[in-house]
């Protein structure tokens, strides 16, 4: 069966759904295909944190960061249905002088962007987080950021989709792109051919595989992440806690573990992560990550000793060579429009989609996006 439509997203992670979200609502005729769940990749196995202080300090990131942020307190009544959306605290442990010094600088900076950062010695960070264990720690960096269900975040997108009628369709995986010179014709997914004016590939991890479809070479490479779900506790953690060294700790190896976990609303810790460098997308586990991440978690909160895992994940997560996001039209293919690989992307997503859609529409947006264009990589 064939029937056109104005626009086809392909991936229904956060950003392809929040893309559609807004697409839709301004009025394009939209078709957006998922290969596996609603939010099923990246997006509904991450940790849920709306990040604000961890990404880079350039005005456009941090402008992006503040609006997203601002605007996700009030995006469950935009969207008409909630996600769990909270503010919560978040400590950065500092354990050597290099890094109280970079976040003591990052502090200022941020602050000035209206992202307020406060540095906390070991005292008050002993004070703030009562059953960590702090004597490996100079003390941390303190910020407000959120936290989200990120499955009912992405829900909450495809509903308000659907509300503005786009057709989703999940276990749909594109598996043909038919291209004529310098345009997409067509996509295949189960055997069906759908058409559109225009295509849209937000495949996070899959992108490059993808892309790969229509005969397009793009540098987004993935590094495979594992992280668990504990049995409710009572309640441990104040903040959600994150480590100052945790690029030192990942960058360059082929297997390391840099923690991050919060106590959810329910009182289950989110345990995040180990990563493993790998040629294959897959979504397995292994006693090695999963055994580093709870010895890690347990050096730093000893307590927590007889708790049960209850679910543990793997997922790829995308990157890009410079770790910017990469957002625009494919050069040498008119209507396709690529993006992937973002930062904080749960802050991200609330504004920078808004904009996508704009741009993917031909209609003005307050921005410039260009530096994060495809053309970076594509000569
Ligand atoms: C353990 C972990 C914790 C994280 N924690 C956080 C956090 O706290 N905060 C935060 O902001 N970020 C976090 N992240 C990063 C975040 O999850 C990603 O940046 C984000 O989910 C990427 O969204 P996306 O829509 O680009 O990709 P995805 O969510 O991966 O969506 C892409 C979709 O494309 C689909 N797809 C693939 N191939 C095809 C095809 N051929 N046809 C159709 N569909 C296809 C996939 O099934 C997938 O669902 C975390 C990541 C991990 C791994």
């Amino acid at each position: 069966m064939t029937r056109n439509y104005d626009i086809i997203v392909i991936g229904g992670g956060m950003l392809g759904l929040s893309t559609a979200y807004h697409l839709a609502r301004m009025g394009a005729r939209i078709l957006l295909l998922q290969a596996g769940d609603i939010g099923g990749g990246s997006s509904a196995a991450c940790a849920g944190r709306a990040q604000v202080a961890e990404g880079k300090l350039d005005p456009f990131s941090l402008a992006v960061i503040r609006e997203g942020f601002s605007r996700l307190q009030t995006l469950e009544d935009e969207l008409g249905m909630p996600f769990e959306f909270r503010r919560t605290g978040l400590l950065v442990l500092i354990n050597s002088e290099q890094h109280w010094d970079e976040w003591s600088e990052r502090a200022k900076v941020l602050t000035n962007a209206g992202i307020p950062t406060e540095m906390l010695d070991q005292r008050a960070l002993q004070e703030a987080e009562p059953y960590l264990d702090t004597a490996e720690y100079l003390g941390a960096a303190y910020a407000i950021e959120g936290w989200l269900n990120p499955f009912l975040y992405c829900w909450a997108f495809a509903k308000a989709a659907q509300r503005h009628k786009a057709t989703l369709l999940p276990y749909s995986p594109v598996t043909k792109m038919y291209r004529e010179g310098k345009k997409i014709t067509a996509v295949e997914s189960q055997g069906r051919r759908y058409c559109a004016d225009k295509y849209i590939v937000m495949c996070g991890a899959w992108t490059a595989a993808v892309l790969q479809l229509a005969g397009v070479d793009l540098p987004v490479y993935f590094t495979h992440a594992q992280a668990f779900i504990t049995d409710p506790v009572p309640q441990t953690l104040i903040n959600t806690i994150a480590l100052a060294n945790f690029y030192d700790l990942i960058h360059g190896k082929d297997q390391a573990v840099a923690v991050g976990f919060n106590q959810d609303a329910y009182g289950a810790l989110i345990v995040t992560e180990a990563v493993e460098k790998t040629s294959q997308l897959h979504t397995n586990t292994n006693a090695r990550g999963l055994a580093g991440i709870s010895t890690d978690l347990l050096k730093l909160y000893p307590d927590l000793a007889n708790v049960n895992i209850v679910r543990a994940w793997g997922v790829p997560t995308p990157f890009t060579p410079d770790e910017d996001p990469i957002i625009g039209w494919v050069p040498g293919c008119d209507n396709l429009f690529v993006a992937a690989g973002f930062m904080q992307t749960i802050t991200s997503v609330p504004v920078v989609s808004e904009w996508m859609a704009q741009m993917i529409l031909g209609n003005e947006f307050p921005v410039n996006l260009r530096p994060y264009s495809p053309t970076r990589f594509i000569l």
